[in-house]
């Protein structure tokens, strides 16, 4: 039989191959199906390890729905305004950010079912955003300070690659902040500040994660959040936050801030060593049924696993 490298349309190139076999000789006791987790994909394992193998394992991938499409949107929207912050020292026009926004909003919608697509329209959902990213650049982006390292690398849409727990990860930092008084008040950090004193960099850094919800987070999530701590442990920076773009009624944004500790980023390496062994060991069992997630509504597989025809 002919392969795909013998019509010269090769699945990976000879580096990525490399690099791979590289990182999997590394973890010989390890198989993971991406050769390496995310945060993303260690959440889908807990919440169902086996909607984790129908996506990874068996790579039958759903189409994103359109909640999933406005957040990348408005994801994107801020990404574009962080940057421009760090060029020319204020946000982007709220034109600008909007073309970003809708340029994204509409790319993502090209493979999204026709039905999903009306439904998104009847309930104006695009319009959600519009409103969330116009709020977000107003009053979220004029306080934000992007981190840039002496590298000229920029804290926005960070990439890193790093073993945890001796498990390879990857991942994206939406923003490394330094503008953010940690540990001491916000009346003291402007005071400071409004005399001429240079606060401590580790006394104005935050990693901070964009959210867009249905509504806001708790306390308790932004306490126990595994991404914010694996973000935390990457970086080394102990305060955290998340940006929340979120889709009321009427749409708002909102801050919520916290703290890791080393106790937070041992628990978080227990996590991802204990998911990645299971996964290795080939271990995905379907979710509890009285989940909300196992349910016709909330799980793309669930005609072929529990909803199947008998
Ligand atoms: S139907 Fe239920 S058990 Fe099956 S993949 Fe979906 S959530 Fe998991």
């Amino acid at each position: 039989m002919k392969g795909r490298e013998d019509e010269g349309q090769s699945l990976i190139s000879p580096e990525e191959l490399a690099d791979i076999t590289a990182r999997l000789s590394e973890h010989p006791f390890l198989k993971l199906p991406k050769g390496r987790l995310s945060v993303s994909q260690i959440e889908m394992y807990l919440r169902c390890a086996r909607q984790y193998m129908l996506r990874y394992v068996r790579d039958e991938i759903r189409p994103p729905g359109v909640a999933m499409i406005l957040g990348s949107s408005a994801h994107k929207a801020a990404e574009h305004t962080h940057h421009h912050i760090v060029d020319h020292k204020v946000p982007a026009s709220e034109e600008e950010v909007l073309a970003a926004y809708s340029d994204c909003y509409e790319l993502g919608l090209v493979d999204v079912p026709t039905k999903a697509k009306e439904d998104a329209e009847a309930f104006k959902v695009k319009d959600v955003g519009v409103e969330l990213v116009k709020l977000y650049n107003k009053h979220h982006a004029p306080t934000v300070q992007p981190r840039v390292s002496p590298d000229g690398t920029r804290g926005i849409e960070l990439k890193f690659e790093q073993d945890i727990a001796g498990v390879p990860m990857l991942g994206y930092i939406d923003l490394i902040d330094v503008n953010v008084p940690v540990g001491i008040s916000e009346t003291e950090y402007h005071m400071l500040q409004s005399r001429g004193v240079t606060v401590p960099e580790d006394m104005r850094t935050c990693v901070t994660d964009l959210k867009t919800k249905g509504k806001a987070a708790s306390a308790g999530e932004i306490r126990d959040s595994l991404q914010l701590t694996v973000y935390s442990f990457v970086t080394g920076i102990l305060a955290v936050r998340f940006d929340q773009m979120i889709k009321t009624k009427q749409p708002k944004v909102q801050r919520i801030t916290d703290y890791r500790s080393p106790a937070d980023h041992l628990w978080m390496q227990e996590i991802v060593r204990s998911v990645a062994m299971s996964i290795s060991a080939g271990v995905f069992p379907p979710c509890n049924p009285v989940e909300w997630i196992c349910s016709e509504k909330w799980c793309g597989y669930y005609s072929q696993c529990r909803g199947r025809k008998m």
